[in-house]
């Protein structure tokens, strides 16, 4: 062998036992292992193209603990589930950094440019017009993280973002059942702008270039806007508001004003919330600006009512929902903010939980993958990889 090292001949020592853990139990098995001199440092190039893991697991076993790592509730979870669904019992350390050495490494690749599977064509979904629609968008998510020591730190944001082709409203395909959504996400604690290339390449990666209208569908989060403009510049880019958030707002805003009646409150904000879909963001908060507030109001439906006043505010040029709904286009209320409870928030929220900034990194990577379209997951662990050019935006 020559050693990886330092390229000097490495001499075959013995044939030593190895033990690893697979799906159907512990393995012994003897290969070769070789020395190298010069460095000092033994090896056994068996090991490396059997694929097993550092920790000493096959690699079906590595793929399903991360899977079991991934979609459990903790890792502590994820080997319970291990065990009741493959019969194998790793400890939860184990469980938890071999998701995460996958999720690494899933980074890894992506940093590298490069895409899981081969290139496809997304049959866009058409609007009111008989045009093709694409949809991208992007959400922050806060996570708590641990410092040093265990002690509690400024959490992070996580960011996710995904390309996705949602079936189109009900009355364009008048008993047609919605085919099921289709999306790719990705997820960490990236810089909006290192973000950018990411989503524009798995964007180009499923033929986004050829949809007739972009759709970008953010929140009002910081920079999310911005984000959307500068990475699919084209000039006729829609922009909307999720629908979800504006209404979360009225929620809270009739909670504030009826805080003793849920029954009212409810009523109240499904009024607001038809109001804001038939009639639009300028009209609603027209609206909420005459209305018969009482006299005396609280600390708390005053400040709801400032928040109201300058959220909408700001967003008034991409809340313009009747029309989205005219032309077919779907308004969110859905793909965004599920994205980020399903990708990042059920995982990383969960009570007490505390995370190194790699390890959350990590795991992002891990959920959005397994989240995204049917395929990537198993793309990735059967390393079909595809080099892709970064997105060339028209
Ligand atoms: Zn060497």
């Amino acid at each position: 062998m020559s050693c990886p090292h330092c390229q000097q001949a490495a001499g075959y020592h013995a044939d030593r036992p190895r033990t690893v853990v697979s799906l159907v139990g512990t393995l012994r098995y003897q290969r070769c292992y070789y020395y190298c001199r010069r460095c000092g440092q033994g090896l056994a190039p068996f090991d490396h193209q059997a694929g097993i893991t550092p920790r000493h697991l096959t690699p079906a076993l590595e793929r399903l603990a991360t899977l079991a790592g991934g979609v459990g509730d903790s890792f502590a979870r994820g080997a319970d589930l291990l065990q009741e669904m493959g019969g194998v019992r790793l400890s939860e350390a184990t469980v938890q950094r071999t998701t995460e050495d996958v999720g690494g490494r899933i980074a890894a690749l992506l940093d590298q440019g490069l895409v899981f599977g081969p290139p496809q064509a997304w049959d866009w979904h058409r609007d009111a017009r008989g045009r093709t629609v694409a949809y991208v968008t992007a959400d922050a998510t806060g996570t708590r993280q641990q410092g040093p020591g265990g002690t509690s730190a400024e959490g992070r944001m996580a960011y996710v973002a995904g390309v996705y082709n949602p079936a189109p409203p009900d009355w364009l395909r008048p008993g047609q059942p919605a085919d099921p959504l289709r999306a790719r996400y990705l997820a960490g604690l990236y810089e909006l702008k290192e973000l950018g290339p990411l989503l524009r390449r798995q964007a180009g990666h499923v033929g986004m270039d050829a949809a007739d209208v972009w759709v970008a569908l953010t929140d009002g989060g910081s920079g999310l806007e911005g984000f959307c403009q500068q990475n699919f510049n084209r000039a006729d880019l829609v922009v909307i508001l999720d629908f979800y958030h504006p209404a979360s707002y009225l929620e809270q805003l009739a909670r504030a004003l009826h805080p003793q009646d849920e029954g009212a409150a409810a009523a109240q904000a499904e009024q607001w919330c038809r109001l804001l879909k038939e009639e639009g963001g300028a009209t609603t908060l027209a609206v909420l600006r005459a209305w018969d507030w009482p006299a005396r109001k609280s600390a708390a439906l005053r400040a709801q009512l400032e928040a109201v006043d300058s959220y909408f505010g700001n967003n008034l040029h991409r809340m313009e929902y009747p029309e989205y709904e005219a032309e077919g286009w779907c308004i969110g209320s859905g793909v965004v903010e599920s994205a980020c409870k399903t990708v990042v928030g059920q995982r990383l929220k969960g009570a007490g939980m505390r995370w190194g900034a790699a390890g959350a990194h990590a795991l992002c990577h891990v959920r959005a993958l397994y989240r995204s379209e049917p395929g990537q997951w198993d793309a990735f662990w059967t390393r079909k990889l595809t080099k892709s050019k970064v997105y060339q935006l028209n």
